[in-house]
């Protein structure tokens, strides 16, 4: 990783910019600068770029250039995900590198130009604690999202973190969490977090907890349900965690390494299967029945990203039950099943999971805000800083951890 500076004096901790010797008055509160009658604040990101680069950047940046109904984060958590490793390795279509990754985090409102509001009405404020959709410009005027209802397949959509480019001259290219500041558009969805709720609460559940929401709306899990679990990194726990909490009579999961599924376990899952140490699926598929008294799953959830997961999550369906494939979020290949005994003889349901809309990251905050006492706190394994972005990325790439977030505005590492 490289280092560059731009320009101006500047000392990074707590955001507290020093003024330089030229230009007049500066204050140091909350990373503004004065200068020249206008105000500005200097900012440290991590750019990415196309060919797996990871730039630390800092510039000075000025609020004037931001738009009417525009808020500006004062980052205090962003996630580091597995969508970040697709990204680091360019595996995700239409990326307009170079990005500032983080498409999911918390931060203080540090400035807004106007009045602005959350989703309730409710006028966000300087200093508030608060998260944001990632998604921007779902068009709601497309036949996807006003014919078809699939918005979040609406060709106009763009996620912050993923798929917009970063214009490192420009407050409003600051579109990623990997970043002391973080932009938000006009109309961005803003939720303030509950008071009760501590973003690291919050950032256990983090950008995996709205797509296992879907999840588990699409499995439509019923009181009493057996639901399996094909995968333990975050989307396979919160959706075992969820399908608990929906009154699933029993949950088991599948994954791997042991220390992921510990952390599965003290959600207070059923019961866990580690693919490491039963490598055969037809054991696994044998083990499965013996849980269930020969009954197998009413519902099973895929949340792994490996294909040839597919076919043994239609084997530990019931006759009729139902299968919901959320983890293939990348290309990994072709796979081949049998059409006969896996689907049509056995009268399966199959639903695939596409991202996730606001209601979902809605209710997600919820759901964290509700169920804070669960042990979220064995879930974010390590905080990491900015310059540290790169081991925190390989710790997530080699599951070493179960979950890793950065703080930038810190002098870890
Ligand atoms: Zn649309
Ligand atoms: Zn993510």
């Amino acid at each position: 990783m490289e280092s560059k500076t731009g320009g101006g004096d500047w000392e990074g901790m707590e955001g507290i910019v020093r003024a330089g010797t030229g230009g007049g008055d500066c204050q140091g509160m909350e990373g503004i600068v004065r200068s020249g009658g206008r105000e500005w604040v200097d900012n440290e990101c991590i750019l990415m770029h196309k060919d797996g680069n990871l730039e630390l950047k800092n510039s000075r940046l000025g609020l004037a250039q931001m738009e009417e109904g525009s808020v500006l984060l004062r980052t205090e958590l962003a996630e580091v995900c597995g969508t970040d490793v697709h990204l680091l390795h360019g595996r995700l279509d239409l990326v307009p590198y170079p990005i500032i990754p983080g498409h999911v985090g918390v931060g203080r409102v540090h400035t807004t130009i106007g009045p602005v509001c959350d989703v309730a009405g409710v006028p966000v404020l300087k200093g508030d604690m608060v998260t944001f959709l990632d998604v921007l410009d779902t068009c709601n005027s497309c036949l996807t999202c006003l014919v078809d209802k699939q918005t979040t397949r609406c060709p106009q959509r763009r996620v912050i973190g993923i798929t917009c480019p970063a214009r490192d001259s420009d407050i409003k290219g600051l579109l990623g969490c990997w970043s002391s500041f973080i932009y938000l558009p006009p109309k961005t969805k803003i939720i303030r977090l509950p008071d009760a709720l501590p973003p690291s609460v919050f950032m256990a559940g983090g950008c995996g907890l709205p797509t296992a929401l879907h999840a588990v709306d699409r499995a439509n899990v019923k009181l009493m349900d057996r639901v399996i679990v094909q995968g333990s990194g975050p989307v396979g726990l919160l959706a075992a965690v969820l399908a608990l909490q929906s009154g699933a009579g029993q949950v088991i999961v599948i994954g791997a390494p042991a220390h992921r599924l510990q952390v599965v376990e003290a959600f207070g899952v059923d019961a866990t299967i580690n693919i490491q140490e039963i490598t055969d699926p037809s054991e696994r598929l044998r083990l499965v029945e013996e849980l269930t008294v020969g009954r197998l799953g009413d519902i099973v959830i895929e949340a792994t990203g490996r294909p040839e997961a597919v076919g043994e999550g239609l084997s530990l369906c019931r006759n009729g039950g139902t299968y919901v494939v959320v983890g293939q979020y990348t290309d990994n290949g072709d796979v081949s099943i049998n059409p006969h005994y896996l689907i049509n003889r056995k009268h399966v349901v199959i639903k695939g999971c596409w991202g996730s809309d606001f209601s979902h990251f809605y209710r997600g905050v919820q759901f964290m805000a509700r169920h804070k006492n669960l042990p979220w706190h064995q879930v974010v394994s390590k905080v990491f800083s900015l310059k540290e972005a790169r081991k925190a990325l390989s710790c997530i790439e080699n599951l070493e951890l179960f979950k890793a977030l950065l703080k930038p505005h810190s002098s870890l590492g």
